[in-house]
């Protein structure tokens, strides 16, 4: 076959990679401990499966509007105007299966060909393959360790030009567990409306902090108008199998949004709207819970991970994930991606499958159990000492 120029632009995601060797492993007869995967480990709360069945019992079974179903629409837009304090429309929300889309569809009705996307790197690989694909350039913007995995305002306005035309940001952050302060919130929005660029705002973490509470850049005055939050149902309720998010965009946007739904997926499944309808409505007491554990977890694998030779871990305050500094050790990032999962028997990520500053680090999803973390530890110490 001779396929299409542009597949050759499109990236991926490596974890899908490391788990299927983990698991030849696996099938092999060793044990694997996997910290490479990044969704909770919990299963999806009684009430929103309850919803569910009870929708799919009453008849949710067929096509919907593309943008979405009224009900998770309005409920969506109740959710962020309370969570953020803003005032939302149902009309400005797009409902897509699973929140990825949402970068996408940015991409697609945003980006021609030539323009900048400024993007946090290391970051999530999907942002980098989709400039690629629909042929912007790509404008990594550095994170930085000593700033909490925060990038330096100066170092943004620096790369602001006027071909600039999107700011990725994504706070609670994947891969560093990094969440962007208000000051530099600040400073990004200043930019935005002095340069006239529009602001993709990630923010599927929002709900897993650990210190203070989620900041997004859509309450900052001026921003709403040209901002677009990516939520979702997939890491707060643990639905990742469910596929379902959102975003929340300017409605001329939204408008735009949903003809790409139309052509693409019709309409994202009924009965799993209904369910997210009760995630976001319900009783939210499972979400405490979850990031109860996940602080558990994170306090033990910081510590642990700081006691080991070479090693050097900040303590993130959101998602689930950490990024410890491994230059200590001598290896190359993806020389240990190597060297855990034959020697350690555990699975984790080289920084640089998150861009070219992941260089020097690893990237360990704690979504597992405490037990398995110990194990990991012991394993990574051993065989590190
Ligand atoms: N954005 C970030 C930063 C993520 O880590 C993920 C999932 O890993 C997504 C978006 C996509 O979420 P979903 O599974 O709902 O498509």
């Amino acid at each position: 076959m001779r396929y299409a120029q542009r597949m050759t632009n499109l990236g991926t995601e490596t974890a899908f990679e490391v788990l299927a060797r983990a698991r030849r492993l696996e099938a092999q007869g060793r044990r694997i401990v996997h910290l490479e995967i990044g969704e909770p480990d919990f299963d999806t709360p009684r009430n929103i499966k309850d919803a569910a069945i009870q929708a799919l019992n009453n008849g949710y079974t067929h096509y919907g509007p593309s943008a979405g179903l009224p009900d998770l629409r309005e409920a969506a837009a109740e959710y962020i105007a309370t969570d953020r304090g803003v005032t939302v429309d149902p009309a400005q929300v797009i409902v897509t299966p699973g929140a990825k889309p949402i970068i996408f569809f940015t991409a697609l009705s945003l980006l021609d060909e030539g323009d900048e996307v400024i993007y946090p790197n290391p970051g999530f690989p999907i942002y980098e393959s989709m400039i690629d694909f629909v042929g912007a350039k790509r404008v990594p913007l550095k994170l930085d360790e000593e700033r909490g995995f925060a990038f330096d305002p100066d170092d943004l306005s620096r790369l602001v030009t006027e071909r600039t035309k999107l700011v990725v940001i994504n706070s609670p952050q994947n891969p560093t567990g990094g969440v962007l302060p208000q000051d530099v919130l600040d400073r990004l929005a200043k930019l935005a409306i002095e340069n006239d660029f529009y602001v993709l705002a990630d923010e599927i973490y929002s709900q897993i902090i650990y210190e203070g509470t989620h900041r997004s850049i859509y309450a900052i005055d001026g921003m709403p108008e040209r901002t677009i939050i990516l939520e979702g149902h997939s890491k707060a309720y643990a639905m990742t199998g469910w596929r379902l998010g959102y975003g929340i965009m300017p409605r001329e946007m939204a408008a735009k949004v949903a003809k790409l739904m139309t052509n693409s997926n019709s309409c994202t499944c009924s009965f799993t709207q209904m369910a997210g309808v009760e995630a976001l409505r319900g009783p939210q007491d499972s979400v405490a819970e979850m990031v109860r554990e996940f602080r558990a977890r994170r306090d033990l694998i910081v510590e642990g991970l700081n006691g080991i030779a070479g090693v050097r871990c900040h303590r993130p305050a959101g998602a689930f994930y950490v990024f410890p500094n491994i230059t200590g050790t001598g290896r190359t990032s993806k020389e240990m991606e190597n060297f855990l999962m034959e020697e350690a028997g555990v699975a984790v990520l080289a920084g640089t499958s998150f861009g070219e500053f992941g260089e020097g680090y690893i990237r360990l999803s704690y979504a597992n159990s405490q037990d398995n973390i110990r194990l990991a530890l012991e394993q990574m110490a051993s065989v590190l000492s």
